[in-house]
């Protein structure tokens, strides 16, 4: 891995630190200069600590393009038929939107699993939290995914391919009831684990 300089940055800190030339690293010239049609074309961005996202309209319909840090790696996702990630103009455009007006990019509403106390909270909950954070969290307290689908009935290809769309920026309707069916089974085991 590259070392980074210490040079002091010339613009203020950005939540979500990114670089033109860490940017423009990920993805091929040609892509690179077709992402300008799409700079400031996101509906409502947004942001966590590790990712920024944004929808799109494409040339054939509306895609999510996703930023995140995965270590110190800079990974790109879309949920448009571009043929790999470098060929993926709206995630360039989408960190080049970033780099001009990160004022732009919203949170992402957070609702941690331990908050939720009205039905309202569970969209929140749900749109906050992605099924990979919670199959970690589980891995975590030592259930494996392999477990996790065998406790729960649920086809082993169908989650695992839920839980890699979301990744990409893809949501179906069975991701969310995966995620409640994780949250449920983190409860479970958390009430285990706790003295009477
Ligand atoms: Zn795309």
């Amino acid at each position: 891995m590259a070392h980074r300089g210490k040079a002091k940055p010339a613009v203020p800190r950005l939540r979500f630190p990114l670089t033109e030339k860490e940017l423009r690293r990920l993805f091929d010239p040609k892509t690179w200069s077709r992402a300008r049609d799409y700079v400031g074309a996101f509906e409502s961005p947004e942001m966590a600590p590790r990712e920024i996202r944004g929808d799109v309209t494409g040339n054939y319909g509306t895609y999510t393009a996703i930023l995140r840090r995965v270590g110190n790696e800079l990974e790109c996702a879309c949920s448009c038929p571009a043929a790999n990630d470098m060929d993926c103009k709206h995630a360039a455009a989408l960190g080049l939107t970033y780099l001009h007006d990160p004022g732009s990019f919203k949170d992402i509403p957070k609702t941690n699993r331990t908050e939720v106390r009205a039905l309202a909270d569970v969209s929140k909950f749900l749109k906050g939290t992605s099924l990979d954070a919670l199959v970690e969290e589980l891995r975590a307290r030592g259930i494996t995914q392999k477990q996790v689908v065998e406790i729960l009935g649920i086809n082993s290809g169908l989650f695992g391919s839920a839980k890699r769309l979301e990744k990409r920026g893809r949501r179906y309707g069975f991701l969310n009831a995966c995620k409640l069916a994780c949250a449920y089974l983190l409860e479970v085991v958390e009430q285990e684990g706790r003295p009477d």
